[in-house]
């Protein structure tokens, strides 16, 4: 017999077996009925059908006694499905992940060259695990390594080891890797796919009561990886998860397990440029739009974040019958993701003329004083709880801010009280979220990254209160209060030197409800002279490397 043939008897075993018994029954019910007379035949026959419903009836009640009283309810009889997909994901699929994409060129390889390896003596790929945010495309990367290498690809998501029932996780870890071994039997390797694998994979718990079960799930699992080494068949498991590699339990990090790691973090510039070009290819889509703008719009979102947006802009598009998407509809659809869907409230004239300096508020702090962050959209509709909002993020993507930068935070989110201090000489309620923003952001300067003015450098939230000294915790909130009241007053000054835009931007808000980048852009290059459009530009340029 050939590989080929006994991996298909070994799938089918069962099928082929009860194939076999039902023939063997039709021919002996044939030959028995053709021996009996004609009277008796015809009665047989007759009564067939009867004693088939009964069978069908009896089957129904049994099974679902069974899963009742067994297994805990009828929905858990098809629950441990393992599937194994024909799996055709290329490389050019996988986009704007360029450098993770190398990585898994490498594991291809290793893949390949197994039988290579083994002769020299190389280490053999055993687990790898993939980590990173949700909706980067780990399960696709997985699918893309299987295809270019050949190999059948099972997967199954760790939550469905998850059971009350004691042995029911192991049971079905036994069982995908008795598949795998099968597949692998066939094809010379197979890949074994867990999703979440955090969801069985955190660190073993040995307290009585809860968590017992995953504790046997996960060391079914090491088992079944130990196994592995000694089998002349190449299983590679792969796992993901979007957890840090911190909350694994060590035990599935060690060598022979998963060893090899690769991080899939978000894409960076280029990578949502070509991402955007991806999916704008699969819709209807004016030719004029300007990719490398969408991507500058779209810092820290995911490949699944860029999928969503351009097809929300599609229906936004059917919605009001336009045939194209243009920069309109796609500007939409990220609003809508970020914030939420329009909401119309009828505001009275005075709480709108509130809300409409408030925005201009944060607005101008943006565009005067933030070092980093450009508004693509300020906008005095209301969506979900807020009456308004200022559309704000960096130019491109920063993974730690300075003093300056955090300064700026705090200011920005300041811009609306004081506007409304100095326009209407009350404050609003409407402020509260910017107040909780400011704080938190002024008391960790203070508390935690250093950067208080009295001498106290370093992070006090790892000491337990109780041993701070009471003086201590007076230096350090006077200190955060310092922050927050030189931030107001530069606000302030920043919103009475330029009284005459904040007024513009708000008539403009006013009037049109919703100001884009360019509108906004605009109005400051005509109203604000060149050498007073100072702190972006001093920033650029302190900022560039001295080397
Ligand atoms: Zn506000």
């Amino acid at each position: 017999m050939n590989r080929k043939t006994r991996m298909f008897w070994m799938l089918n075993k069962v099928k082929i077996i009860i194939i076999g018994v039902i023939f063997l029954l039709v021919v002996f019910a044939i030959v028995g009925m053709s021996a009996l007379e004609s009277f008796y035949r015809r009665l047989t026959m007759a009564q067939m059908p009867v004693h088939l419903i009964m069978a069908g009836f009896s089957a129904v009640v049994f099974v679902s006694m069974y899963s009742l009283f067994l297994r805990g309810g009828m929905t858990k009889i098809n629950r441990d499905k393992i599937s194994s997909e024909n799996v055709n994901v290329k490389w050019d699929d996988v986009i704007g992940i360029e450098e993770v994409k190398e990585e898994a060129k490498e594991v291809v390889e290793l893949l390949k060259d197994r039988t290579k390896l083994t002769k020299i003596g190389g280490k053999i790929l055993r687990g790898l695990l993939m980590v990173g945010p949700p909706g980067c495309g780990k399960t696709l990367l997985a699918k893309a390594i299987a295809t270019e290498a050949g190999i059948p690809f099972i997967s199954m998501a760790a939550s469905e080891f998850n059971e009350i029932f004691v042995g029911v996780g192991s049971s079905k870890i036994r069982k995908l890797f008795k598949k795998a071994r099968i597949l692998a039997h066939g094809h010379g390797a197979c890949i074994i796919f867990i999703d979440e694998i955090e969801a069985i994979g955190r660190q073993r718990t040995f307290s009585f009561g809860g968590g017992q079960e995953t504790n046997n799930t996960l060391n079914q699992l090491l088992v079944e990886m130990d196994g592995l080494k000694d089998d002349k068949m190449s299983i590679v498991v792969m796992g993901a998860t979007n957890a840090s590699e911190s909350v694994m339990d060590p035990a599935l990090l060690r060598p022979g397990r998963f060893d090899r790691k690769i991080y899939i973090g978000k894409p960076g510039l280029e990578g949502r440029e070509e991402l955007f070009k991806y999916y704008l290819t699969k819709v209807n889509c004016d030719s004029e739009i300007d990719v490398s703008r969408l991507a500058r719009k779209t810092v820290y979102k995911s490949p699944a974040d860029i999928e969503n947006i351009v097809k929300e802009a599609a229906l936004i598009a059917a919605r009001e019958d336009r045939e194209l998407i243009t920069h309109r509809e796609i500007s939409a659809a990220i609003e809508r993701i970020d914030m939420g869907i329009k909401h119309k409230r009828k505001m009275t004239e005075q709480e709108r003329r509130r809300v409409a300096y408030h925005e201009s508020g944060h607005l101008m702090v943006l565009c005067f004083l933030h070092p980093t962050d450009d508004v693509f959209k300020a906008s005095i509709i209301s969506r979900k709880d807020s009456l308004g909002a200022v559309h704000h993020q960096p130019r491109e993507e920063l993974f730690t801010s300075d003093r300056n930068q955090l300064m700026a935070n705090i200011q920005v989110a300041l811009g609306g009280y004081a506007a409304e201090e100095l326009v209407f000489g009350v404050t609003s309620n409407g402020v509260v979220g910017d107040f909780q923003k400011a704080m938190a952001e002024a008391h960790n300067m203070v508390w935690r990254f250093g950067m208080g003015g009295n001498g106290h450098i370093g992070d006090f939230t790892v000491i337990p209160p109780e041993q701070i000294s009471e003086k201590t915790k007076e230096h350090l909130n006077n200190e955060t209060m310092v922050i927050f009241s030189k931030c107001l007053k530069k606000v302030k000054k920043l919103l009475s030197d330029e009284r005459a835009l904040l007024d513009k931007f708000a008539a403009e808000l006013l009037q049109k409800e919703e100001l884009e980048y360019d509108e906004i852009e605009e109005i400051f290059k005509t109203h604000v002279p060149e050498d007073r459009r100072t702190a972006k530009k001093k920033y650029t340029a302190a900022s560039e490397p001295s080397s």
